[in-house]
């Protein structure tokens, strides 16, 4: 159904009754319980702060993989130690968070004796934003990194004749003294797959710049980069080079699939993708002492003096501050789940 914000229509949902609503749906199509409460939060987290293109919007795609038997609902993540920092999980053809969720404890371990971890987490469906992740290590004092090799095709970089990169997002997490986490978390294209999904179905073009045709040609009808021709890295080469390093670290280095292979082997229709996914986590006390949340405040600091007062997450925060007195506004996806949870 059409995406439509129910702001100012005045219906709303508490956060804890939307966790429950999508779990239910995941547990009907046949999600075990931790991997349905996982990506229930995750789900309703996005949708809770403004993310909607990774909110309730990606309940279907889940409930597709899952029916289909292309992901497994029910898998046990397997997390080893490969060395001082470096944890290395199996995620066993299941989804990401719970994934890296089972790995938390050996994660903590490895920061309090090496100061940092290096997470490689293959065989792993992620098919939403990474910053859910990223801000809980922050909240916990921790500077974290992650990145994900996108499994669906959908780049073309300057001069390749075809699609081969994902749209590869890259996020960090930082805490700040007295403020919320710094946290940002982009595609290395210049759209997520997500956004320029929804541009085609609401009709509307996208910027030039944004994707191109299949001659190459720069394209604005999204529907025609979809289906022809590609996304574009954002950045020109420099885009280009960063998804590059996503695909060597979350794939090569992880033990995944480069996202060609994964999409290769994608039944048709797919759209949660078998990846691989990077994080590096960092204990910043190890680096400048006690004073490192104090540091970045005053980095923010001055930066919004300068008159950069737009900061990653505001956006985000203030959407989340304001659904926690008001509730989330129903959009149609959510009226759509109440009516397959329900009926
Ligand atoms: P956006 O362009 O929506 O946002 C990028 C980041 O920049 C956000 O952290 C945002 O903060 C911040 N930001 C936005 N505008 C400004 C500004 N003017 N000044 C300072 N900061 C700003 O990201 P994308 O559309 O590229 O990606 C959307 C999501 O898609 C990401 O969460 C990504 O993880 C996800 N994704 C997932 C994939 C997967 O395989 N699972 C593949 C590709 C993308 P704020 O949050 O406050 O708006």
């Amino acid at each position: 159904p059409a995406r439509s914000a129910a702001e100012g229509l005045g219906e709303r949902i508490s956060f804890e009754e939307l966790v429950a609503l999508i779990e239910g749906r995941l547990r009907a199509a046949g999600a075990c319980e931790p991997v349905a409460r996982e990506l229930a939060l995750n789900c309703a987290s996005c949708e809770r702060d403004g993310t909607l293109s990774h909110g309730v919007f990606r309940v279907r795609g889940y409930v597709d993989s899952l029916g289909r038997g292309w992901a497994d609902g029910c898998a046990e993540p397997e997390v080893e130690r490969a060395g001082g920092a470096f944890v290395r999980v199996d995620g066993r053809n299941g989804f990401s968070q719970p994934a890296l969720a089972a790995a938390r404890e050996e994660i903590a371990e490895a920061v309090r004796e090496a100061g940092a971890a290096v997470v490689a987490i293959r065989d792993a469906h992620h098919f939403s934003a990474l910053w859910p992740e990223l801000e809980s290590f922050a909240r916990s004092g921790l500077v974290a990194l992650g990145m994900i090799a996108g499994g669906k095709a959908a780049v073309i970089p300057p001069g390749a004749r075809q699609r081969v990169f994902g749209t590869n997002p890259f996020g960090f997490a930082t805490p700040a003294a007295d403020a919320d986490p710094v946290v940002f978390d982009f595609a290395t294209s210049t759209m997520s797959h997500g956004d320029l999904q929804l541009h085609r179905n609401e009709g509307r073009s996208v910027p030039p710049g944004t994707g191109v045709d299949g001659d190459g040609e720069d394209c604005m009808d999204p529907a025609v980069i979809l289906a022809e021709g590609g996304l574009s890295p954002f950045g020109g080469h420099k885009g280009a080079l960063l998804s590059l390093m996503i695909e060597t670290l979350a794939a090569g280095l992880t033990g995944a699939g480069f996202t060609v292979e994964i999409d290769a082997e994608a039944p048709a229709g797919a759209h949660t993708f078998r990846t691989g996914q990077l994080y590096i986590v960092i204990d910043p006390k190890r680096g400048s002492g006690d004073g490192f949340p104090g540091r970045v405040a005053e980095l923010v600091g001055m930066l919004r003096e300068a008159g950069m007062s737009r900061m990653p997450g505001d956006r985000r925060y203030a959407r989340r501050r304001r659904a926690e007195v008001e509730g989330i506004p129903v959009t149609d996806d959510i009226r759509a789940l109440r009516g397959e949870v329900s009926g």
